[in-house]
């Protein structure tokens, strides 16, 4: 019994000795080990490339330099960790990186620099679009706290709540004029400035779970505006 439980501990600690089940238990080094930037640049071998200045360039040979994979979207597009950022300086930081990194400039380089102005690219665009809109900038804050939100995890939202969206998606869904959308779309963006505005308190309050819940609100508003997208498309 004793000898049972014993094993049971070290087979969860993962301190089960290698070759008594046949294999150790995984190891995640290998994948962090071949994510981890390194410190010299591909090309010249010049020490502390992507780490200095702009971080993209190497300072010597002036090569692209692969995405840092440990830097956070907010450090990317030169923000503040926060709810609240300047839309207008994150826009004009946009436009700067995408100068900067764009594959429209590396059609005349190497292969190389090509693939990491892609990643560049790529990943410019979606720290963009995840830190303007509020939804998804708060999420992505959450995450970074270590607060994951799956969707479909609601179980614990308020009855009165779901009620509302209820009201409100059938409202929508019975309405025939352009008004009677226009109508529903106001009330839709005064709860989401709302609720924003909730979640702006509860983080500079360092209220995660406060702010996890208005946001949870907010992905249900969401939903009920992509709806209202599309039934302003002319059919
Ligand atoms: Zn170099």
């Amino acid at each position: 019994m004793w000898g049972g439980r014993t094993g049971a501990l070290l087979r969860v600690s993962g301190l089960w000795p290698a070759g008594v089940l046949g294999r150790r238990p995984i190891s995640c080094n290998a994948a962090s080990l071949a994510g981890r930037n390194s410190p010299q640049c591909w090309n010249c071998g010049g020490p502390g490339g992507p780490m200095r200045g702009h971080g993209f360039f190497c300072p010597q040979c002036r090569a692209l330099q692969p995405p840092d994979p440990t830097r956070d979207y907010f450090s990317l597009m030169d923000c503040n960790r926060a709810f609240r950022v300047d839309t207008a300086k994150l826009q004009t930081r946009y436009q700067e990186l995408q100068r900067l990194v764009h594959p429209d400039f590396f059609s005349q380089r190497s292969q190389t620099e090509k693939d990491f102005s892609e990643k560049h690219s790529t990943l410019v665009n979606d720290a963009y679009k995840t830190l303007l809109a509020p939804l998804s900038r708060g999420l992505y804050l959450l995450k970074l706290h270590g607060l994951e939100t799956p969707e479909g995890t609601d179980d614990e939202m308020d009855r009165q709540f779901l009620m509302e969206i209820m009201e409100i998606n059938e409202k929508l869904a019975e309405a025939q004029s352009e008004a009677a959308i226009k109508e529903i779309e106001s009330i839709v963006r005064a709860k989401q400035k709302e609720l924003t505005d909730n979640v702006s308190r509860a983080f500079e309050q360092d209220d995660l779970e406060k702010a996890k819940e208005m946001l949870t609100k907010m992905r249900y508003f969401s939903n009920i505006e992509e709806k209202i997208k599309l039934k302003k498309i002319p059919l």
